[in-house]
């Protein structure tokens, strides 16, 4: 039996798409028992009636699942970040990079709009926070849409991957899918349309052809609420601590109090940016205060 990709659901369609071919499939009973809803994003086995049309037979095991939009098997964020207007907000980034790491999702760093800062300052600083992430180990690109072949290092990443993008809105993240797909023609700063879609109205996403890769057309991570993440999550969502995690005295060290702690220690030293870690500790009280008190 054939294998593909739903890369469109609508009104009880499931649209397939199996390397040149794009069949629209309804779902069999099975999935009304087992309680699976296909998603976008599915890897599906089918069976074809005829060119266009057939039926999704069997789900297979998901990776990872997004509420909003609903999508699956999401491989990678590409979290815009402006530069200035609105200025570029570690804070915000971080905890961005918390709920995509919580999801298994890898984050991509983007920080657009270069062109449109104004001081030597600001460039340094936007300069600094960008060595910091990479330092970490994520990637991280620098983009403005004036400048041509501002995003020829980003692009080959989009390849063989479902990428979402994620971002306050007015960061230009229709901007950029624009200029990786001219022909799609997304309205820019319209927040009724596609990428900037409003929050409340019905979902419906699409998964987007760029280069051999896949882009969701609604961007992800709307909520930016910590539900599900338990302190002893937070760990591993900051890779810089996931990695020295293993060096506290303590076992299950939450690196707040705890002594001789690996994390301060980085910190002190420099290892670990101050801020990071001040934003480590702002989640890890959000978190409590979530949870009732004994
Ligand atoms: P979205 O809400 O994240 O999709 O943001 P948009 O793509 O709609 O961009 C918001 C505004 O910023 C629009 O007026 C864009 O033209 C502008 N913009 C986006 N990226 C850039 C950039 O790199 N440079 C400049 N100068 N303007 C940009
Ligand atoms: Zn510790």
């Amino acid at each position: 039996m054939p294998q593909g990709k739903i890369v469109k659901a609508l009104s009880g369609f499931y649209y397939v798409q199996d390397g040149d071919r794009f069949i629209q499939c309804r779902g069999r009973g099975v999935f009304r028992k087992n309680k699976i809803t296909p998603l976008v994003g599915d890897e599906v086995v089918y069976q074809a009636d005829n060119d266009q049309e057939g039926y999704v037979l069997e789900v297979l095991t998901r990776k990872n699942e997004l509420i909003r939009p609903p999508i699956c098997n999401v491989d990678q964020a590409i979290l815009v970040f402006s530069a200035v207007e609105p200025d570029f907000s570690p804070t915000l980034l971080d905890r961005f990079l918390v709920l995509i790491e919580a999801n298994d999702i890898e984050p991509i760093i983007v920080i657009s709009k270069i062109d449109l800062i104004q001081s030597k300052e600001v460039e340094t600083e936007v300069q600094s926070y960008a060595d910091d992430y990479k330092r970490i180990g994520y990637h991280v690109y620098l983009t403005s849409t004036v400048e041509a072949n501002s995003l020829s290092e980003m692009e080959p990443i989009l390849n063989d991957k479902i990428s979402v993008f994620a971002g306050q809105s007015g960061v230009g993240k229709s901007s950029l899918l624009n200029l990786l797909r001219p022909d799609l023609e997304l309205k820019t700063n319209d927040i009724s349309t596609h990428l900037g879609r409003g929050k409340h109205t019905t979902r419906h996403v699409e998964l987007i052809p760029v280069g051999t890769g896949f882009v969701a057309d609604t961007p992800g991570f709307s909520s930016l609420e910590f539900t599900g993440i338990e302190i002893e999550d937070l760990t591993y969502c900051f890779p810089e601590m996931k990695e020295r995690s293993g060096d506290c005295k303590f076992r299950g060290c939450t690196h707040v109090k705890e002594p001789k702690c690996a994390i301060k220690a980085a910190v002190e030293n420099g290892d670990i940016p101050q801020y990071r870690y001040d934003h480590y500790l702002s989640f890890v009280e959000e978190i409590k205060e979530r949870k009732p008190r004994y």
